[in-house]
């Protein structure tokens, strides 16, 4: 199957529990490796768009908290330390490769307004004409609950759309939806193409979440109802080691595809 060798425009989610330690430390091995193949699948003529989290961990690393705070502003300053760091990194990193990248912050109301949505539309495009990759984050500094997206996972939904990507991935700390929970069931199975999301998908995404980040399987789903309705194929992967993605462009069946409705 080379059938994902064919999607041109590309988002790629990664979240928190792949980028850092539980410390909130980078996880520099994984970064590398995923700068790496990113900027090699751009060599080879797609247009990639990294969706990232990671800005509140990194944050809590840097500030040494070992706890997420529960206050608001607390979360969005230690964003705010955070974004810098992964954006500087990020930077240091595409650049070895002779790459440029661009950060765009979104909050909700991109979406749901015409006009900025436009204007977001038209940024990415003409970022996508400079050749530069646009690396995505929630605008978690002026996020509150009537802006805010919540979770990466559909954040990357909605930029998909938004680019018109003809393939989200999302690489998170589990391997694909499974049909019952891993943790409990030996022998859970992995979903491997979901043609159409229905009570049945909905009921298995109840049952298995990913350990540290936002959301859970159950965001993955919300995330696969947007893009597959707005044209885009999803795949959810174990992101632990990123060379999976040259293993996804290769045609091997890696974990679980929502189809897109086309
Ligand atoms: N925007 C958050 C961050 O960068 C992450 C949200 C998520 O993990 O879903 O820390």
């Amino acid at each position: 199957m080379d059938f994902f060798n064919k999607a041109k425009r590309v988002v790629v989610k990664v979240g928190t529990s792949t980028l850092t330690y539980e410390s909130g430390s980078l996880n520099i091995r994984t970064i590398e490796k995923l700068v790496k193949v990113l900027s090699d699948l751009k060599n080879s003529g797609k247009e990639i768009v990294l969706v990232t989290s990671g800005a509140v961990g990194v944050g809590m690393g840097k500030a040494g908290y070992s706890k997420k705070p529960d206050e608001l502003a607390k979360k969005q300053a230690l964003a705010a330390i955070g974004q810098c760091e992964l954006m500087n990194f990020y930077d240091e990193l595409f650049s070895h490769y002779g790459h440029t990248i661009a950060q765009i912050l979104l909050t909700k109301d991109v979406i749901d307004d015409k006009i900025r949505y436009e204007n977001a539309k038209n940024t990415f495009e003409n970022l996508f004409e400079l050749s530069a990759l646009p690396i995505v984050n929630e605008n978690d500094t002026i996020s509150t609950e009537q802006l805010e997206f919540g979770d990466n996972d559909t954040l990357s939904a909605y930029v998909s759309a938004l680019t018109g990507a003809d393939l989200l991935i999302i690489l998170s700390d589990i391997d694909g939806l499974y049909n019952k929970d891993p943790k409990k069931y030996f022998d859970a199975k992995i979903i491997g193409t979901v043609e159409k999301i229905d009570e049945n998908i909905e009921a298995c995404a109840g049952v298995a979440t990913s350990n540290r980040g936002t959301g859970g399987m159950i965001t993955k789903i919300t995330a696969a109802k947007i893009a597959t309705k707005a044209g885009c194929d999803m795949i959810i992967a174990n992101g632990k080691d990123p060379y999976i993605l040259y293993k996804i462009f290769d045609g091997e069946k890696i974990g679980t595809t929502f189809v897109a409705n086309k």
